[in-house]
């Protein structure tokens, strides 16, 4: 099993960068800290989630069907999501992606959170006056709106382009929920990333039944199972990662400290 299964961390550690490959780089997170990016990493920017500019511009942030703002002073969110309809916000997220690209010296990258914040947002003036302009439905505009971003990116990226999926492989449910059309997104997207974290893995059904969601849902297109590692025990972590490696293109498991270990997952998955 796995053969040919590539493994890859996410990882805060230079050692890692050197011992594995990919290995994902948080440069820009979702509460807006910045990391210099380390050579030979691939960078990884939240894109439309960051507290920092939510603070700072009040009148960035989504706002949904009854008014309210996305923002985790609402009990559903737990960080607050910029409007991708904002040029300002564009702006901001394409400068992120273009300055982690040059830090790095990078040619691929992760996309991270490029995705309205939930069913019903975002119904700020911007996204209302963009989609009334382009003639399209609400829906389908905000499917329109974040392709766009992609397609925007996709020139600054040399080689692969990464995008992170929320783990839902359910027909239409990341279309209605976050506006990603992901068969559109296919045509700029070189490998989609599913995080499917659980803090223990002590049953594996739920994690297969959504692995072989994605790779029914994404028809063939290239994409990697990110596992959570920190804290998991050994074994549990590596039987997860042999049901992943069964149906994904890569296994990553992410923020796992200690090297050793990581080497034993990768071993499992045949690399
Ligand atoms: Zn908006």
């Amino acid at each position: 099993m796995g053969s040919g299964c590539t493994f890859g961390v996410v990882t805060r550690f230079p050692e890692h960068v050197r011992a594995f490959a990919p290995a994902f780089w948080e440069v820009k997170d979702v509460g807006g800290a910045r990391r210099d990016p380390v050579p030979g990493s691939i960078p990884m920017v939240s894109c439309f989630a960051d507290n920092r500019t939510a603070k700072a511009h009040p009148d960035w942030v989504q706002v949904g069907p009854g008014g309210e703002r996305a923002t985790r002073d609402q009990p559903y969110f737990d960080w607050d999501c910029l409007c991708p309809s904002r040029p300002e916000v564009e702006e901001l997220a394409l400068g992120w992606v273009r300055e982690a690209l040059e830090q790095s010296g990078s040619r691929s990258f992760r996309l991270d959170d490029v995705t309205f914040a939930r069913e019903g947002y975002c119904r700020c003036p911007a996204c209302e006056e963009a989609a009334s302009r382009k003639g399209l439905d609400w829906e389908t505009y905000r499917l329109h709106r974040l392709e766009e971003f992609v397609r925007r990116c996709r020139p600054l990226v040399a080689d692969t382009l990464y995008f992170t999926l929320y783990p839902d492989p359910y027909p239409g449910h990341l279309e209605r929920r976050f506006g990603i059309d992901v068969d559109r997104l296919k045509k700029w997207v070189d490998v989609f990333v599913v995080p499917i974290y659980d803090l223990a893995y002590s049953t594996t059904y739920w994690l297969e039944v959504l692995a072989q969601g994605f790779r029914d849902r994404l028809g063939g297109h290239p994409w990697f199972l990110e596992l959570y590692g920190l804290g998991v025990e050994l074994e549990r972590l590596v039987k997860a990662a042999r049901v992943g490696a069964a149906y994904a293109d890569g296994i990553l498991v992410a923020y796992e400290r200690d090297e050793e270990r990581l080497r034993r997952v990768a071993e499992a998955v045949g690399r």
